[in-house]
């Protein structure tokens, strides 16, 4: 968990892991290795997942003297909202800025059944999917556990305001989660813990563009939470085209890996498919795709992509695509149209960052 960080007011170089990186039983054992009481870690936690303190010196029931060692051995990760926009349906999207100048999205979408919030993991992706302003820069570099963490948690004081929590928590934001693999795990333990933040685990799901060793690795690890696999085309050569991971990791492969998950865990898996008007939005590849799932546990949620401006794609007429789900329909497949969130700002994965880093270079 040592990690380099530069502290961006100081432009000190520091090897201080956040202490939001940090599971109860972690931070007890740090205690007592440190000569403090093992009691002391629910106190903490309860100071920076309940009270949602800023800074260490909050934390008054503690002595002075742990509450240094603290502050030598850990960051406290306070992230700055660089940009913040509300969407008219409530949907809220945040620019944060990390201590060594990075920036991240973070986006909380309003549902009936709760508050969503979609976490990044990286700064930018090196995946390359053709659709998709995150990657355009390239991977700058993994999140921390505790970045993670500090997202939900931001967020959710956003909502304190309004006496409101994040229910869910959705794992699709800037980044391929499986190539920041044991951070992702690790902040799916920390938010997921009754001492924390609680967040049930079918309340949270965690999506891949198949990274295949990857999804072997997660589907033995059995946990509860919701998976999902970007698809986005039903043959290995459009996919190829739309997504370069396919080159490495093909389509054939991948539907033996995501068997091989529904086998072992007995949950169902969802596939999301972006549709790309002209490009994967016929009724032909609805065909492909419903023979492409037939007899898997899943669902499919076609999602009518945005127009990124730095990508060619155009949207899906509304009428091309009620018939692509109703050929997925006639075929017995599992489907929904995902609800469009945050029409009238820049909704779609990384284009508030694309935009900022674009101003920011003018
Ligand atoms: S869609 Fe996801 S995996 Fe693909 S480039 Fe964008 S952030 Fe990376």
């Amino acid at each position: 968990m040592e990690k380099t960080l530069i502290d961006n007011e100081t432009k000190e170089i520091t090897q201080k892991p956040s202490i939001y990186s940090y599971e109860l039983q972690e931070l007890e054992k740090w205690l007592v290795e440190n000569g403090e009481k093992k009691f002391r870690g629910k106190q903490i936690y309860d100071w920076l997942y309940k009270k949602r303190a800023t800074s260490f010196e909050e934390m008054s029931n503690l002595s002075k003297d742990l509450r240094e060692k603290l502050a030598d051995h850990f960051v406290l990760t306070t992230l700055k909202t660089a940009v913040q926009q509300t969407s008219s349906d409530g949907t809220m999207k945040f620019l944060f800025e990390l201590h060594d100048g990075y920036t991240i999205e973070t986006v909380l979408m309003r549902h009936e059944y709760g508050n969503s919030i979609c976490v990044t993991t990286q700064v930018g992706c090196r995946i390359g999917c053709t659709f998709c302003a995150s990657t355009l820069g390239g991977l700058k570099r993994n999140l921390e556990a505790g970045e993670i963490v500090a997202q939900v948690v931001k967020v959710q004081k956003a909502l304190d305001e309004q006496g409101e929590r994040v229910s869910h928590v959705v794992i699709m934001g800037i980044g391929e989660p499986f190539d920041n693999y044991d951070s992702m795990i690790q902040f799916l333990k920390i938010i997921n813990s009754d001492d924390g933040l609680n967040i049930g685990a079918r309340h949270i799901t965690v999506s891949t563009s198949g990274i295949i060793p990857k999804i072997y690795q997660f589907a033995d690890e059995k946990l509860q939470i919701n998976f999902a696999i970007s698809l986005h085309a039903p043959n290995t050569e459009l996919r190829s085209r739309l997504m370069p991971i396919n080159r490495a990791y093909k389509l054939p492969d991948l539907m033996k890996a995501v068997k091989y998950y529904i086998e072992k865990t007995g949950r169902r898996v969802s596939f999301e498919y972006g549709l790309f008007g002209g490009v994967n939005d016929q009724v032909e590849h609805a065909e492909e795709l419903a023979k492409l799932v037939k007899g898997l546990k899943c669902h499919i949620n076609l999602i009518p992509v945005n127009y990124v401006p730095e990508r060619d794609y155009v949207r899906t007429p509304k009428e091309q695509i009620f018939k692509f789900e109703r050929t997925l329909k006639d075929h017995g497949v599992n489907v929904t149209i995902r609800r469009e969130q945050g029409h009238d700002i820049d909704a779609a994965c990384g284009q508030l960052r694309a935009k900022e880093r674009k101003e920011e270079t003018r």
